[in-house]
């Protein structure tokens, strides 16, 4: 019986990419037939890399994975699967404390738009990783760059040169 292709999409935003989410997209490029890392804005975290930066950023570091597309979204993620015809929804835990919220978010999508969500394990070294915390301390200067891909790395340091945004106060992911 020929295999079924199954389509998964990594929602985030990505604000910038981690060693983190780059894990999880390694590893899904090896669970699925196709990953579609989808670029979204929380609406409870202000910008700090645009939108075209961040999607530029992931498919630079992504261009020797055919099995991965990146594109951007505006709409609710649900929406967005359901375009795309992903079948399920991929999305990294960290921790325990990620178990809980992203628990609650998996029961949602299953029950407004039916969708499944899988979960992989974030390799351990990279289990204290947020984009949150890398912005923040980025920000006071603090050294990122192991927590960050290289190419990343140097566009934030040209970022914050530019012009050093003010600090988000938002919760971290
Ligand atoms: P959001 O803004 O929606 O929280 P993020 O871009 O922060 O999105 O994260 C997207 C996904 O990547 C989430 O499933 C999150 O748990 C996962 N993720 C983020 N950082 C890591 C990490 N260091 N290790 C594993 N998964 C991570």
């Amino acid at each position: 019986m020929e295999h079924k292709k199954i389509t998964a999409i990594f929602p985030g935003s990505f604000d910038p990419i981690t060693n983190g989410h780059l894990d999880v997209i390694r590893k899904g490029n090896k669970l699925f037939d196709c990953l579609i890392i989808a670029v979204g804005q929380n609406p409870g975290k202000a910008e700090f890399f645009t939108k075209d930066e961040r999607i530029v950023m992931i498919r630079e570091l992504t261009a020797d994975m055919p099995r991965v597309t990146v594109e951007s979204y505006d709409c609710l993620t649900v929406e967005f699967a359901a375009q795309m015809k992903a079948d399920v929804m991929l999305r990294g835990l960290r921790n325990l404390s990620d178990v809980e919220y992203e628990f609650q978010l998996a029961m949602i999508n299953r029950t407004v738009a039916g969708i499944e969500t899988v979960f992989v394990m974030t390799s351990e070294e990279y289990g204290y990783v947020n984009s949150t915390m890398v912005r923040q301390l980025a920000l006071l200067g603090g050294d990122v760059s192991k927590l960050i891909p290289e190419t990343v790395y140097q566009r934030l340091r040209q970022k914050i040169a530019q012009k050093p945004p003010a600090l988000d106060t938002d919760v971290p992911e």
